[in-house]
């Protein structure tokens, strides 16, 4: 007999839940309480489920599937970073990591299975974009990270980035969800404000962004405001240039007041002349921005070694003596490849 898939629960909003239970002619709050199972009580089965009475329960099991990650293999570094090889329904990997500070503890989190771009720094760029992750694959990873910050640094998660693996604007519908469970009070009732989406630039998904009014800060990986030199290191530039991205960033400026944030890493021979520095300074002055340089750990053949602190200095001093707000970020996790630009599955 052909097999009908069954449709993952955890897709359906908490209207739609509540409208299913009416059409089986149970009661609309019947809905909540699986809902309240689902995401607050983080229920794997529908036998989990005790207050739901078990035909209820048969109807639900007969109907839908609860997909859910699994932690396949944490990692801990010794600087306190844990890195998390996430296994997903289909089998598929992601990876997430938790980045502790001594006043924040940050989740980097994915929202593609590899990626569709190609940024040649990049060791995600290696892996084939397989698929988007679902909502609440992406709401499960920063679950996960909370409870290992609470058991592990006491306390809980701060912040979150969307710099782990993909491109989070190629997934925004996905990625706007999660958020949105993220933030509600249903959910971890986080700020927006402590949430980042940061991408590799795509006008078109910045600027409806900006129309849809969201409330979390933007991230761009920059790298650099030369064209040629941006086309050479992340490609998809072509068909992006630093022309439409800018207009999209003054747009979205326009429209949240919310300062952008550029994420650059200066590379040995790459972007580490005067003319890169000249270039940058004159792109921050256009949208109100700040830098974050930041510190890159070599991937494989070498091709791109992080350049020597007095490039890295020349940077901060033109930025700075520019009125340019800039931070030097400190790679972490280096030993357990969670390391920005350095997701790649392995083993
Ligand atoms: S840097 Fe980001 S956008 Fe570029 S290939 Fe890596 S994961 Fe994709």
């Amino acid at each position: 007999m052909e097999q009908v898939a069954k449709k993952d629960i955890r897709a359906l909003s908490k209207e739609q839940l509540r409208d299913f239970f009416v059409s089986e002619g149970d009661k609309a709050f019947r809905g909540n309480q699986v809902y309240e199972w689902l995401w607050q009580k983080g229920a794997h089965s529908f036998d989990d489920m005790t207050n739901i009475s078990k035909e209820t329960r048969k109807m639900l099991e007969d109907n839908f599937v609860i997909n859910h990650i699994r932690v396949d293999k944490m990692q801990r570094s010794s600087d306190g970073t844990i890195k998390n090889a996430v296994r997903l329904h289909d089998g598929l990997i992601v990876e997430s990591v938790l980045i502790p500070t001594s006043t924040r503890t940050t989740a980097c989190v994915s929202s593609q299975v590899g990626c569709s771009l190609d940024c040649k720094f990049c060791a995600t760029s290696r892996l084939k974009r397989m698929r988007n992750l679902n909502p609440d694959e992406i709401y499960d990873q920063v679950i996960a990270i909370d409870r290992e910050s609470r058991l592990y640094h006491n306390r809980p998660l701060s912040n979150i980035v969307f710099m782990g693996m993909g491109e989070p604007l190629m997934n925004y519908n996905n990625v706007l969800k999660a958020i949105d469970k993220i933030t509600s009070e249903e959910g971890l009732g986080m700020s927006p404000k402590r949430i980042t989406v940061s991408t590799s630039g795509v006008p078109k998904m910045i600027k409806k962004m900006a129309d849809d009014e969201v409330k979390f800060k933007l991230a761009v990986s920059l790298h650099s405001a030369i064209d040629e030199v941006r086309t050479e290191i992340m490609p998809f530039n072509e068909h992006f240039p630093l022309k439409d991205l800018k207009e999209a960033l003054a747009y979205w400026y326009d429209k949240t007041k919310n300062k952008i944030t550029y994420e650059y890493v200066v590379w040995d021979g790459i972007n580490d002349q005067q003319k890169d520095i000249n270039a940058l300074v004159k792109f921050c002055k256009d949208v109100p921005s700040k830098v974050n340089l930041i510190e890159y750990n070599p991937i494989d053949d070498g091709q791109f070694q992080q350049a020597s602190n007095k490039a890295i200095d020349r940077y901060v001093d033109s930025l700075e003596q520019n009125g340019i707000t800039v931070t030097v970020r400190r790679s972490r996790g280096k030993d357990i490849d969670a390391a920005c630009g350095q997701l790649a599955n392995k083993e």
